[in-house]
């Protein structure tokens, strides 16, 4: 029985709240705080409309260390769920570090100022955590998140090694909209224009922005679509956690339509992460943008198709060459029905969930800071199949 803070009243926030409302034999009392507090409790209103469970709620500036921990030494959670964006992941660490409580996240932290992800800012963290007894648990969404843990349940059950690892992101969803993207537009605009980059031989290869593609042919209906190589921040941690890894690389589909407007964007300057001068304003052109943009939380009922995202794996098992593909399909509709969001959103709320609930149950411990694919794959892997992200393994 866990009382658990959220923080982060956005699109996927509010999944990993009705997903926690759902296992009240584990989550037995839940709050939810954010910086604007009308997001919060329309999103318990919801919660109590679908499962009768009543969600306290909070108004917190999670840049704001103190207030943090004045919230949480009035709350006193067992952990915190850190679900607003990778801007907040430093300060809140610190916050649970001063208030002696467990960490979540699901995406690494990022600067405000600069487009770049690493995760050395919060692996720094390691030593503070362990020292505090306390556990860590960085990158619980889908990718990262459950493709760390993919990778973890290969090398522990189908694979002696694995030299080749193509992690292959598809939304084959449409939400009808000319743009808008699926989850925080600054984030996903910011990624999705960096430089690729993947890893060969022991070293870090990058490519100009989206100039590699290839088609993948998915599963179960989706069929062929083309897909390009970008950087993703889970990469980082296991080409240093899987075994005799020879080359790793991220995939990605977008449409043409997204594409063009996105170029279109860009040339115009709309992506822009430093201040511009405007009507002698101050402002940033990518903030403004996600202004104008729709809010991904407002896309479930719109978005119609499947996601599909999983880990292509080759590798050696007893000595024999063999190739492993292990996915995850998600409808958009089935996760509007159940939770009232879009598939995106739905596939980083449940591992959210899952991997708070491998904590406080103690499936899952350790003092220190952990990514996914160091921690025991199975009770994950099966809690994936009882909550709405069933997986299947295709061996080649
Ligand atoms: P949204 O923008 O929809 O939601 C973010 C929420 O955080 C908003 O409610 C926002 O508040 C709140 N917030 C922002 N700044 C603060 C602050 N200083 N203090 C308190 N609350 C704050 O984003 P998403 O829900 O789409 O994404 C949430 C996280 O999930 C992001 O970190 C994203 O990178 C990550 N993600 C991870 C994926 C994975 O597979 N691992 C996939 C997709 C997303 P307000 O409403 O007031 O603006």
């Amino acid at each position: 029985m866990a009382r658990v803070l959220i923080i982060g009243a956005g699109g996927v926030g509010g999944v990993v709240v009705h997903k926690c409302a759902q296992v009240p034999s584990v989550f037995s009392e839940i709050m939810l705080a954010s910086r604007t507090r009308s997001k919060c409790d329309a999103i318990a209103a919801d919660v109590k409309a679908r499962t009768g469970r009543t969600i306290e709620t909070a108004k917190v500036d999670a840049d704001n260390v103190p207030e943090l921990v004045a919230l949480i030494r009035a709350y006193k959670p067992d952990m915190v769920l850190n679900i607003a964006l990778p801007y907040q992941d430093l300060t809140i660490m610190d916050a649970c570090l001063e208030t002696g409580v467990h960490y979540l996240d699901t995406a690494n932290y990022e600067p405000l100022d600069e487009a770049k992800f690493e995760y050395k800012w919060q692996w720094a963290y390691q030593e503070r955590f362990e020292k505090a007894g306390l556990m860590a648990l960085l990158g619980s969404g889908f990718d990262p998140g459950v493709t760390n843990v993919f990778c973890a349940y290969v090398m522990k059950h189908l694979l002696d090694e694995v030299h080749v690892l193509d992690i292959i992101d598809c939304n084959a969803g449409d939400h009808g909209h000319p743009f808008a993207t699926n989850f925080n537009p600054e984030i996903n605009i910011r990624e999705v224009t960096a430089r690729g980059r993947y890893w060969e031989r022991g070293e870090w290869v990058e490519t100009d922005p989206l100039s590699w593609s290839m088609n993948y042919d998915f599963p179960e209906g989706i069929g062929a679509k083309k897909c390009f190589l970008m950087y993703h921040e889970e990469l980082e941690s296991l080409v240093q956690n899987l075994k005799g890894l020879k080359r790793a690389r991220f995939w990605m589909t977008f449409s043409d339509n997204y594409l063009n407007h996105l170029k279109v964007l860009e040339n115009v300057g709309m992506t822009r992460i430093d201040e511009v001068e405007h009507d002698g304003k101050k402002i940033v052109p990518i903030q403004f943008l996600r202004a104008l943009l729709p809010d991904p939380a407002s896309l479930g009922p719109r978005t119609k198709g499947k996601t599909c995202i999983g880990c292509l794996m080759q590798g050696v098992k007893d000595g024999k060459p063999k190739t492993v593909y292990i996915y995850n399909v998600c409808d958009h509709q089935e996760a509007y029905r159940e939770v009232g969001s879009q598939a995106i959103s739905y596939t980083t709320g449940v591992p959210a969930m899952i991997g708070a609930m491998m904590m406080v149950t103690g499936k899952w411990s350790g003092k220190g800071v952990y990514n996914m694919e160091q921690l025991d794959p199975d009770p994950f892997m099966d809690a994936l199949n009882k909550h709405g992200l069933p997986w299947v393994v295709v061996e080649k």
